[in-house]
């Protein structure tokens, strides 16, 4: 049984001030859901605040990137052991980090080694855009994308690492996937290249969501699908009442 996981992408929202009065506004009703798990991803500067206050709770912290070197002349970049400090995970390739800061497959794939050496739980993001899903080439973008993304990865058990299947058309546009679509590409491009990777075990335990305007209206068709393990959130994690609804669905 995997327990899902409900995650929320802040992406570049909210001051450490403003992030401390959502987290406040969020936690009592996310700490009143059990059997599913949350993951908060505020902006770098925030997080020392957020996990001041998640500290005693069950939402887990997470970063929305991580460089590979572990020091020196890199300016601007921030290590995997200075967002071990204060995160248990780290979104690694999330489209946008592809479509406007250069990231590839093999970024993803040196940011996501660098996190599991630290003890980071890598949440690795993979979708098609819109004119590689109209040319029907969804499955072999990704499954190239995890190929390629997760090559020669040490994961020794399924807890390890999260699998995000974000396609890029559906994400901020309010257009989401029809959940029996994610579902289809979770299970014949995620889950099957996982089990070739990791062995079927493993691949089986891992939790593989679903992220692209996900609302409380549309949350539950998508946890109702076999595949999805939970969802990451983008628009809707900023405002409490939905982020919560999202998590009750999950349930
Ligand atoms: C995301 O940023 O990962 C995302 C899925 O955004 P949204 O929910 O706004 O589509």
């Amino acid at each position: 049984m995997r327990t899902p996981l409900v995650a929320g992408n802040w992406k570049l929202n909210k001051t450490a001030a403003e992030t401390k009065v959502l987290i406040e506004e969020m936690l009592p009703g996310l700490e009143a859901v059990s059997n599913v798990d949350n993951l908060i991803c505020p902006s770098y500067l925030a997080i020392p605040a957020a996990a001041e206050m998640l500290k005693d709770s069950k939402v887990a912290l997470g970063a929305q990137n991580v460089y590979w070197e572990e020091a020196g002349a890199f300016t601007g970049e921030v290590a995997p052991d200075m967002v071990a400090e204060f995160c248990e995970f780290v979104i690694i390739g999330h489209s946008e980090r592809r479509a406007y800061f250069g990231e590839t497959d093999e970024s993803v794939n040196r940011r996501t080694k660098a996190a599991l050496a630290h003890g980071l739980i890598p949440v690795v993001c993979v979708g098609e855009t819109l004119a590689e899903n109209e040319a029907g080439k969804t499955d072999e973008v990704v499954s190239r994308q995890m190929r390629d993304g997760l090559a020669g990865l040490g994961i020794t058990s399924a807890d390890q690492l999260v699998i995000a299947y974000e396609p890029v058309w559906a994400i901020g546009t309010g257009k989401a996937a029809y959940p029996e679509d994610a579902s289809r590409v979770i299970g014949q491009s995620i889950r099957p290249v996982l089990a070739e990777l990791f062995g079927d075990e493993i691949a089986q335990g891992i939790r593989v969501l679903y992220g692209g305007s996900v609302k409380p209206s549309n949350a539950r068709d998508f946890f109702s699908e076999e595949e999805v393990d939970g969802a990451l959130v983008g628009g809707a994690s900023l405002k409490a009442d939905d982020f919560i609804k999202i998590t009750e669905a999950a349930a």
